[in-house]
């Protein structure tokens, strides 16, 4: 296995950064994480636009220009032979002595490029029973809307959700509305059949699946409502489902133990689930 690491393509064993990086000590730094389909970033101009974004909102310098990550990124796809699976993308604001304060501006951020190969039968697998969740309270900062490393809420939320025998944990905030989960998005569809997702003004990344997904609704002309929605609305939902790069569209059937539906994945998931991939494949590379 070859990782790309700071200008060079190296052994999965040897790929190091420096113990004074600033992703190591600060979390300063930021990600992507895109499925590869057909050996093709699902999405790339979308997930690239969004690191941008992550940067331009932490002051942090882009390592290179969109064009040339475009290349290390299908490089690190090609000698892997990653064909299915996702690709991971990090990007510190470098290595230098420890202080608070930014770097001088000569240090070099860091970048990193992970893929893995990954046997989809098995989201589509796990699609068909539909996993868990369990709610846990709003513990993140308020700027949840940048892609940065510094995920140990999200961390903790998971394994709690774990430990639950769930596979995801939504979080809930003061106002007692959901904001999403500690890796992917929440929806439901209302019993009067309509798409419901928190808006992504506040409280939530913007998720990559969760604008296409957006698109797929208005071009079916589903009835969608941006609207935030609380632990009792989903208990009281017709489907329930989260949206990531790495999942796409998978069924919610539990919510801290109540069943949701009659418990099993819905119609409307796991048909727009299928057609997700015909409209993400329509959109320009
Ligand atoms: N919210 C959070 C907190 C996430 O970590 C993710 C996964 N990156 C998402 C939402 C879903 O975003 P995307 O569809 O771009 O993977």
């Amino acid at each position: 296995r070859i990782v790309y690491v700071n200008g060079r393509y190296v052994p999965y064993a040897d790929a190091q950064v420096h113990v004074e990086d600033r992703g190591f000590q600060f979390a300063d730094s930021v990600y992507e994480v895109c499925e590869i389909r057909a050996g093709r970033i699902v999405d790339e101009a979308r997930h690239l636009g969004r690191l941008d974004r992550s940067l331009e909102e932490l002051r942090m310098p882009a390592p290179m220009a969109e064009s040339g990550l475009r290349v290390v990124i299908s490089e690190v796809l090609r000698r892997n032979r990653v064909r299915e699976g996702t690709v991971y993308i990090q990007v510190s604001r470098g290595a230098a002595r420890r202080d608070f304060l930014f770097p001088h501006e000569a240090t070099p951020p860091s970048l990193v490029v992970i893929a893995r190969g990954i046997d989809p039968s098995k989201s589509a697998k796990a699609a068909q029973s539909g996993i868990k969740v369990i709610t846990t309270p709003e513990t993140r900062w308020d700027r949840v809307d940048i892609k940065t490393t510094g995920l140990l809420p999200n961390v903790l939320a998971k394994m709690a959700a774990t430990e639950h025998g769930a596979k995801e944990a939504w979080f809930v905030d003061r106002d007692g509305f959901i904001t999403e989960g500690g890796s992917s998005n929440a929806w439901i569809i209302t019993a009067d059949d309509r798409l419901v997702t928190r808006p992504a003004e506040h409280g939530i990344l913007r998720g990559i699946t969760r604008t296409t997904l957006l698109d797929l609704a208005a071009e079916e002309g589903l009835a969608v409502e941006e609207r935030p929605f609380t632990p009792d609305e989903v208990k009281a939902a017709r489907e329930a489902f989260v949206t990531s790069a790495t999942n796409i569209l998978m069924p919610v059937v539990q919510i801290d133990g109540h069943r949701i539906g009659d418990g099993r994945p819905g119609p409307q998931v796991t048909r727009l689930r299928a057609r997700f991939h015909d409209i993400a494949a329509s959109r320009p590379i």
